[in-house]
């Protein structure tokens, strides 16, 4: 018999993912990455954003961050990984910080360390908490693991596939 899953709150601040941001190329639109040259963890570290698919490039190196959660810290650019979700918008960083909301709002049991009131977990909107919500949370998370690997989940492509099968 499968045990019921388990999250722990190990501490994770969203500190933690900010070393690498998945954000929407300003010029091609397509996705672009930014991130520190060594992919260190200091907010102030100098900073990259560069896109694979038309060659657009910009360097960062400031005092100020500009924190938030629908934009990458430094470029400002609009972050890859959204979606709307239950009347609200769900926003990943980068793969490991989609990777962790999606352990959070699977799991049966949500252990939080106690006395702390940093980390991402004790941060999270009520309506991520919500048990009620988990099965639309878990579609926006499939959704955007989709438009981050380059695929498009869409209700439309899906029926377009289906009324081409007939
Ligand atoms: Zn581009």
């Amino acid at each position: 018999m499968d045990s019921p899953k388990r999250f722990k709150d190990s501490n994770e601040t969203k500190y933690t993912f900010a070393d690498r941001f998945l954000v929407e190329c300003p010029r091609c639109k397509k996705q672009c990455i930014d991130s520190t040259a060594g992919g260190g963890a200091d907010l102030f570290l100098p900073r990259k954003v560069t896109c694979s698919n038309c060659g657009f490039s910009e360097r960062w190196q400031s005092n100020t961050v500009y924190t938030g959660n629908e934009h990458d810290w430094y470029f400002l650019l609009p972050l890859w990984l959204q979606t709307a979700c239950c009347g609200e918008r769900l926003y990943a960083f980068n793969e490991k910080h989609l990777e962790f909301l999606e352990r959070y709002i699977e799991a049966e049991h949500r252990e939080q360390v106690p006395n702390v009131n940093k980390s991402t977990i004790s941060r999270l909107p009520i309506w991520i908490k919500n048990p009620k919500n988990r099965e639309n949370l878990l579609k926006a998370i499939a959704t955007m693991r989709a438009r981050q690997q380059g695929r498009t989940v869409t209700p439309m492509a899906i029926r377009r596939h289906i009324s081409n099968q007939s």
